[in-house]
């Protein structure tokens, strides 16, 4: 049986994060742009993460996946995507507290105490380096370096394009530590705090995100930092990338809901030649368009959600998903602010700001040549086959 409705919990959970993005998230849209066009750091800053945050906790709603003995709410993958569809509506890149990368659920028992429990309380900040000056898509091209000296090891290279390099305290940081195994078995993961020595810059990009290079020069690591085991780094760096690759595509369908909203409204009030926008076929195909590529990627979506929730196989439905997700959402971005002709392209209105951030999905955690090249390596091995999906 194919059941298309949601439970009552997740109905519930969805209309809470709603009702949260409507309330706290969007009256303070104005004021980021604002701060943004006077030469401020992108978006929210820490007091108003950390309010938010707290906020939320009062109502419990902390640790959206975090498994209930960690404190969290343990829920599965299928209402994370629901709960990343709502936050989507905002193009504040929100998260709730109580989170950790799920590659930390590796750790031992100290590195548990030392990492993950300060990170899922708020109280540390991770940051994930596997890229490169010289690999990115290849990242089985890194070239940092681990050489063990006694009880440390000593880190040297140059990391890039690091999601909240600039603000972590700590960061798990992917090195070779054999040359002749490299990536199959000769990559290690160690857990670096910003006191064993590492530095980073900003990189400025078109959107909010603004990632940090990492710069290891001799940084000493102890033994007891290896995450996971000695040369299985690589696997816990594709755990990593490949646990929530749904969840991009996830957050670019609530954009594209309020995108394509947006571009309803107007369309019915602006006039042109004695009528409305909206009585032009030009431009109600422009909407129907979007509105079949949005329920289209909802489905993609949450069908790659349900992938992960029933412990199958998911890479393919996740790539399928984030490939489609980034192509769409940057087409249904562009014709909504083509509907709005030139108030679009102004700064007055959001469409310009999720215009640049949408623009991302198609290059981080695999662009859309790299999701396309699993697609298509899956079907010509043989490991899926066409039309298989319902098995
Ligand atoms: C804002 C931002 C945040 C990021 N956050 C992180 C992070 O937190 N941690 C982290 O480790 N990394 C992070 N990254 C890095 C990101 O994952 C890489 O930028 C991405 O994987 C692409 O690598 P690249 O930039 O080196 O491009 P390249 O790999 O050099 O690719 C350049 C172009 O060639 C294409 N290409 C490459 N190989 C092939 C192929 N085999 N066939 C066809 N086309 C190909 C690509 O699709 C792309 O169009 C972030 C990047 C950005 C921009």
């Amino acid at each position: 049986m194919i059941d298309f409705s949601l439970s009552d919990e997740q109905r519930a959970v969805r209309d809470w994060v709603r009702t949260f993005v409507e309330r706290e998230l969007m009256p303070l849209e104005n004021e980021v742009l604002r701060r943004e066009r006077a030469g401020a750091e992108p978006g929210l800053n820490a007091n108003e993460v950390r309010e938010l945050r707290a906020l939320a906790r009062k109502s419990d709603f902390w640790g959206v996946e975090t498994p209930e003995e960690y404190g969290g709410m343990g829920l599965d993958p299928v209402t994370a995507a629901i709960i990343e569809t709502e936050l989507g509506r905002t193009f504040l890149t929100f998260k709730f507290g109580g989170e950790a990368d799920n590659i930390l659920f590796h750790a031992n028992e100290q590195q548990k105490r030392d990492y993950l429990l300060p990170t899922i309380d708020g109280e540390r900040r991770s940051c994930f380096a596997i890229t490169e000056p010289g690999a990115g898509s290849d990242a089985k091209a890194i070239r940092a370096t681990a050489v063990r000296d006694g009880d440390e090891w000593v880190i040297n290279g140059e990391k890039t394009f690091i999601t909240g390099g600039n603000e972590a305290d700590f960061a798990l940081v992917f090195a070779v530590t054999d040359q002749d195994k490299g990536a199959n078995g000769g990559v290690t993961c160690f857990l670096v705090d910003r006191e064993h020595g590492w530095t980073s810059e900003p990189i400025d990009t078109m959107g909010e995100r603004r990632p940090a290079s990492l710069v290891f020069q001799d940084v000493r690591v102890p033994h007891a930092n290896i995450l996971g085991e000695e040369g299985r780094g690589f696997e816990l760096a594709m755990k990593w990338i490949g646990k929530g690759r749904y969840l991009l595509p996830a957050r670019a369908l609530g954009g594209c809901e309020r995108l394509l909203d947006m571009a309803i409204e107007y369309s019915r009030t602006r006039q042109t030649f004695g009528s409305p926008i909206a009585d032009r076929q030009a431009i109600q195909w422009m909407i129907a368009d979007s509105q079949t590529e949005i329920e289209a990627l909802r489905l993609l979506v949450l069908h790659a959600a349900w992938q992960v929730e029933q412990g199958h196989d998911s890479r393919h439905a996740q790539s399928i998903a984030k490939l489609y997700g980034g192509v769409k959402a940057n087409e249904i971005v562009d014709r909504v602010m083509q509907i709005h002709g030139g108030m679009g392209y102004t700064r007055e209105l959001p469409i310009e700001r999720f215009y640049r951030d949408l623009r991302l999905l198609r290059i981080f955690e695999g662009t859309d040549e790299i999701q396309r090249r699993t697609i298509a390596r899956d079907l010509l091995k043989g490991h899926v086959k066409v039309g298989a999906t319902l098995g």
